[in-house]
């Protein structure tokens, strides 16, 4: 992508995310764990940050999606699929790339509590964008907090594309 200036070099990203993941090897010590990435724009921070997990776990996937190819969310958080297993008695970890308006997560907790009694449920998030949250959801983890800027790369994309750069950055 052109002119795209670096938020986050890769190796900033990685030091980050073993970080993050001792405090959750910490947190969940002798607990097992039922991980899930939503797709598509936290497949790379949750590959990324299970490998550092060091606790017996299961990796599950679903689909939502709220940006309609657009820079901004549409307000509407559309559910593309949330096939998930028995969730009850489990501790959940909720793993998603960036928590912007926060409508997202909003959706996805009500959803986990709405159809299980998980033992724990817990919400990581790559990127905070604190500044445009519309609620008062927060991540129990997150790795950096950001401004309100469009941010691609790491999995996060501009149409579908430059979700394989390694590194974060935006359009200057
Ligand atoms: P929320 O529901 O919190 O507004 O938005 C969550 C979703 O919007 C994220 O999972 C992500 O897919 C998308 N999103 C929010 N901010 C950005 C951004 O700066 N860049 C990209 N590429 N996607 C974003």
């Amino acid at each position: 992508m052109e002119n795209l200036k670096v938020l986050f070099t890769e190796e900033q990203i990685q030091n980050r995310i073993r970080e993050v993941a001792n405090e959750m090897n910490d947190f969940y010590k002798g607990e097992e764990i039922c991980a899930i990435c939503v797709l598509k724009g936290a497949v790379m921070f949750a590959t990324d940050l299970i490998r550092c997990l060091n606790m017996p776990m299961q990796l599950e996937f679903i689909r939502l999606s709220s940006y309609n190819n657009s820079h901004k969310s549409s307000g509407k958080v559309h559910a593309v699929d949330i096939s998930l297993p028995d969730l009850n008695d489990k501790n959940v970890l909720i793993i998603e790339d960036i928590v912007d308006t926060g409508l997202t997560a909003q959706f996805l907790l009500d959803f986990i509590k709405a159809n299980f009694h998980t033992k724990s449920t817990k919400f990581c998030s790559l990127l905070d964008k604190k500044i445009a949250r519309v609620n008062d959801v927060e991540p129990d983890y997150y790795c950096f907090e950001v401004g309100d800027k469009f941010l691609v790369g790491y999995g996060l994309d501009e149409s579908g594309y430059s979700r394989n750069l390694p590194y974060i950055g935006y359009k200057e």
